[in-house]
């Protein structure tokens, strides 16, 4: 339902000049104008097709106005003698100076001329634009738009007036628009996202949920049996975490690290520490490789303390299911699995946890809504932990996160040797195929991502295989896997088991070993089309390499020519190794909506509101707390006005 209030924020796209007449005579080619005419002649001609060709004329000289499709009705009006108002663009045609299907009203009398620009509105099929007209003229007489804001913001912000912002932008083209205006809109946009998202953090905040504090007895032993110790970073996450969990209401926080940052053992510590206060910890990732080697590395880490992991697959046999299902539920304390590891068949019904204390989605921007909102519902009462290794600028995370409390590992484990990364031809393919005998010759092994084919994943499949065959072919010497969507997951956990255990040198592989994996002896990886990627996924992709103590380099191999965005797309992942900076400058590049992929995320576009705008984002953010404190009433009334009955939608 559309309410007054969408109506009247239904922006114009461009304008149309309906308050001048021009004469025929003074006509420029191509560009729109408006005629008051009179009709000398009209009729039906077949050749080259049927069209109504009608002659007029002004004072100053004639014009054809020509219709391949036309009512009869219209046919009718347009009788010798009858006056009109035509609007459309002139042009030189096979028949003289005429206009094809022009706007034109009849004309009764004189009658004055608009005083304003006419508006043009975006559309949607089945709402023409003079319906749209009339409905936002009229709902801009009616609509209420007293000010939601409490006068001290207003005051304090220096903010335009809302209602003549509004209707100043339904008769002023943007490039003329005041742009305080604008501004306002934006503003009050965000503002409304902004206390949506924080009534939302609320209402989840008023849950109850297990304290779980811990004894310190289970993360103590993995910290010091653990072959490494935690960075600063890592340290301070953990802290951020920890007290989170010992509170008695859900933890809603989002952890956000590099590729290779070290997320997951933090996410190790976060589930013992549910374990030690004596409930179940589950941990959730989006491809069966990624929950796979989560599965095994806690595995690793847990076997000294005793602690048993339960694994749950889309593809795991019947029985093995069952008895896993049969733990998670347990009510027995004895039987009952402490930690869960899995894809979204974690999330799927009949999945009953018995205690589930805490949830760790990871890669958490790669479920879709329905999966989210599933994991919600099952864990509502539990602490929830989401992980991303896809950074995104501050500016974004505190607009589309604002319902999260959000934890940075901004640095990177020591020892890292930093990847050196390579543009080149495709052309020159041969010499990197040497260059991969040459490092396959000395121990160490090589990732060889194939092109990305966003329309079919048959033809991306296909793609992958011939890479294979062709680079078996060039490299008789070097044992060649393939890994790719499409592989049953257990074969395709051979493929991964066989390149962790250097058996496999060599490892082709579709974007499915994007996420997550970890072979620290793979020091180069091969990006095929590399101008079809994504900025995050090439960034993922480079960070699968430089994970152990050899000189590492990530070639990205380009088709030419390149594209003008290509190129400059190419160039920042090519000058940063700094995942925030990508991301800023991608966002910059392509827009925060393309950017976070709104779509796909449920997540609402912002329309008026320009991300990268930090100080407008930042007061926004502010004045929602101070309403949500001070105004509750205004702040009701304010996301009334720009949410309607969607409020629920952004909750998602
Ligand atoms: P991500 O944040 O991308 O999930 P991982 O958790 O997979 O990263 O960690 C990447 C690698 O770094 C793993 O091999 C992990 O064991 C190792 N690692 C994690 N923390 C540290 C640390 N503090 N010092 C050294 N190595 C670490
Ligand atoms: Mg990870």
């Amino acid at each position: 339902m559309l309410t007054q209030a969408d109506l009247v924020l239904h922006l114009p796209l461009r304008f149309e000049d309906e308050t001048r007449i021009t004469l025929i005579a003074a006509a420029v080619p191509d560009a729109a104008a408006q005629f008051d005419v009179t009709v000398i002649s009209s009729e039906i001609v077949y050749r080259p097709r049927r069209q109504l060709i009608c002659r007029v004329e002004d004072a100053s000289g004639t014009l054809l106005l020509r219709f391949l499709n036309f009512y009869p009705s219209q046919q009718k009006v347009l009788q010798p003698g009858a006056r009109l108002r035509v609007f459309g663009e002139v042009r030189g045609g096979f028949w003289g100076t005429e206009m094809i299907h022009p706007r034109f009203r009849v004309l009764h009398g004189d009658e004055a001329l608009p005083t304003t620009l006419t508006p043009v509105y975006p559309t949607t099929a089945g709402l023409g634009q003079a319906t749209l007209r009339r409905l936002i003229g009229r709902a801009l007489q009616e609509v209420d738009l007293g000010e939601t804001l409490p006068d001290p913001i207003v005051k304090r912000l220096q903010l335009a007036d809302l209602a003549a912002s509004v209707r100043l932008l339904h008769i002023t083209p943007q490039e003329t628009a005041q742009p305080a205006a604008r501004q306002r809109i934006a503003f009050d946009e965000l503002l409304a996202q902004q206390i949506s998202l924080r009534q939302a953090y609320a209402a989840r905040r008023m849950h109850q949920a297990p304290r779980l504090a811990g004894d310190g007895t289970l993360t103590g032993r993995l910290l010091s049996t653990l072959p490494f110790r935690l960075t600063e970073a890592q340290a301070r996450v953990w802290q951020e975490i920890s007290r989170d969990l010992a509170e008695p209401h859900p933890m809603q926080r989002l952890l956000q690290g590099d590729v290779g940052s070290g997320k997951t053992v933090v996410a190790a510590l976060a589930m013992l520490q549910a374990v030690e206060s004596g409930h179940q910890a589950a941990l959730m990732a989006p491809t069966e490789i990624l929950a796979e080697q989560h599965y095994r590395k806690l595995a690793v880490w847990l076997a000294p303390l005793g602690i048993e992991v339960a694994w749950l697959s889309g593809s795991q046999k019947k029985r093995d299911k069952a008895v896993a299902l049969a733990k998670v539920g347990a009510g027995n304390t004895a039987k009952c699995a402490a930690l869960i590891v899995g894809t979204h068949a974690l999330i799927e019904e009949g999945v009953e946890f018995a205690r589930l204390g805490l949830a760790i989605v990871d890669e958490q921007h790669r479920f879709g809504v329905r999966q989210r909102l599933a994991l919600k519902q099952k864990g509502l009462h539990s602490h929830q932990l989401a992980m991303s290794a896809t950074p995104i600028p501050r500016t974004l995370a505190m607009s589309v996160y604002a319902d999260l409390d959000v934890s940075v590992i901004d640095a990177l484990p020591p020892g890292r040797t930093p990847v050196v990364t390579k543009l080149v031809g495709a052309a020159r393919r041969h010499e990197i195929v040497a260059r991969v005998r040459e490092l396959c010759r000395s121990g160490r092994q090589v990732y060889w991502v194939c092109p990305l084919i966003e329309e079919s994943e048959a033809l991306q499949l296909k793609t992958a295989e011939e890479t294979y065959a062709h680079l078996a072919a060039e490299l008789p010497e070097v044992r060649i896997g393939l890994v790719h969507g499409r592989l049953k997951s257990a074969a395709k956990a051979a493929v991964m088991t066989a390149f962790v255990k250097n058996e496999i040198q060599l490892l082709v592989a579709t974007t499915v070993i994007e996420v997550g994996v970890d072979v620290p002896n793979a020091s180069l990886m091969v990006i095929e089309h590399a101008e079809r990627f994504g900025l995050a996924q090439l960034h993922q992709l480079r960070g699968r390499v430089g994970r152990g103590a050899a000189e590492s380099a990530c070639i990205l191999l380009y088709e030419t020519p390149l594209s003008a965005t290509a190129r400059a797309r190419l160039k920042i992942i090519y000058e940063n190794s700094d995942g925030f900076e990508i991301a800023r400058q991608d966002m910059h590049l392509r827009g925060p909506g393309e950017f976070i992929g709104s779509r796909q995320s449920g997540l609402p576009l912002l329309r008026f509101a320009d991300l990268e705008d930090t100080a407008l984002v930042e007061a926004a953010r502010a004045a929602a707390e101070e309403m949500l404190a001070e105004w509750p009433e205004h702040a009701e009334r304010h996301l009334a006005r720009w949410l309607g009955g969607r409020a629920e939608l952004l909750k998602a």
